[in-house]
């Protein structure tokens, strides 16, 4: 590459990009991926979307303004920790402080519609099979189920400018664990083999991210066989709503063809998440932080929080829907300081 990007690694083009910045320059340019290219060049832009596996869908763009906000929210370091268990600890650990208080809790009970009852602040719950009659409520329900939510406090919420600025982008995940880790035996082809916890980035069949995890208790090797956002995300989530069998042979035969030469295995099992992160849209100058500020009390004097990514400055993280949760519990409840 020409220019003075020849020189750069992918971060410091990154870097480059948002020197100076400010959030008037970010409302200049409705689309964050125009942004990045017009600060990079077109040589660059190309670059970091081959490398980056992006295939960019205009539906599902973005705001630079939300980048920008999202990129000074987050204050955490690469030396975050994640839950020994995974990710899903948090949501154990919810359960339980739950029931230390004596609340009961009902799994697969999708909420259908939220109304304000007669009487002032009491508000009506429906799932398919209870009513629930409450004084306060907590939405934590995403962006698109929320979308499917009746009731006048649903739709309200629902027409709400903060809401219909909001987008989904799609991502997918995919994770094996195979018998013994096919990918150590380095081939006359590739002359490589895959390392633990090196990605290896191929647009050709939308895989994009591969990753080598550690390995079983009997030796199996796990590893992310794709992750992948925009367009990439669209083809594997609509492959993963086929048949599971169709679904994994069609995996199968994209992991073979980025690896022309290795014999790849059966898996044993296959694991996989198609899902939206949310963004503010493209053109869109509504910024996320009064996105969060209305949030944490929509409606002024009434007794609803809404809580989650979707209305948070930092996205695709859980700190951006834990601080919306922080906000909720001041907010409604006057707790400053959760317990950890
Ligand atoms: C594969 C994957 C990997 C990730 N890795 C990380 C990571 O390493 N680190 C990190 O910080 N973040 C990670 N994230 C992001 C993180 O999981 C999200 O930011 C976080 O879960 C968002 O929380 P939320 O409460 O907004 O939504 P969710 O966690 O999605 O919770 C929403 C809940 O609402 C429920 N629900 C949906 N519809 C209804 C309805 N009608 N009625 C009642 N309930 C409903 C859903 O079942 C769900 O339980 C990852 C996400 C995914 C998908």
């Amino acid at each position: 590459m020409s220019t003075v990007f020849a020189n750069m690694t992918p971060s410091q083009m990154f870097a480059f990009a948002w020197r100076n910045m400010s959030k008037e320059k970010a409302l200049e340019y409705p689309s964050y991926h125009d942004f990045l290219c017009q600060r990079v060049g077109s040589e660059g832009c190309a670059f970091l979307n081959l490398i980056y596996g992006i295939k960019m869908n205009y539906n599902m763009a973005r705001s630079t303004l939300t980048r920008y906000e999202s990129n000074n929210g987050m204050k955490f370091t690469s030396e975050y920790v994640r839950p020994r268990g995974g990710l899903s600890e948090i949501v154990d650990a919810l359960a339980k402080s739950v029931k230390r208080f004596g609340a009961r809790m009902y799994a697969k009970e999708a909420v259908s519609s939220i109304n304000r009852d007669g009487e002032p602040n009491t508000f009506v719950v429906r799932t398919e099979r209870y009513v629930v009659s409450a004084k306060k409520v907590i939405v934590a329900i995403p962006f698109l189920p929320l979308k499917e939510i009746n009731g006048d406090i649903g739709f309200e919420i629902k027409n709400h400018t903060y809401f219909t600025h909001i987008i989904g982008q799609k991502c997918f995940k995919a994770v094996a664990i195979y018998k013994y880790p096919w990918w150590e035996n380095a081939t006359s082809v590739h002359n490589m083999s895959l390392k633990t916890w090196k990605r290896y980035v191929s647009t050709a069949t939308c895989l994009v991210y591969m990753m080598p995890y550690s390995r079983g208790p009997q030796g199996e090797g796990i590893i992310q066989l794709s992750y992948n956002f925009y367009d990439c995300a669209v083809k594997w989530g609509q492959l993963s709503k086929l048949p599971r069998a169709t679904f994994l042979s069609e995996l199968n035969k994209a992991v073979q063809a980025v690896f022309p030469g290795m014999v790849v295995p059966e898996p044993l099992d296959v694991k996989f998440k198609y899902w939206e992160a949310h963004y503010t849209k493209v053109g869109s100058n509504v910024s996320r932080h009064d996105t969060e500020e209305w949030a944490k009390r929509p409606f002024p004097g009434e007794q609803i929080y809404i809580v989650g990514e979707a209305f948070a400055v930092i996205v695709e993280w859980n700190e951006g829907a834990l601080q919306t949760a922080y906000k909720a519990l001041k907010e409604g409840w006057g707790i400053e300081e959760p317990e950890p």
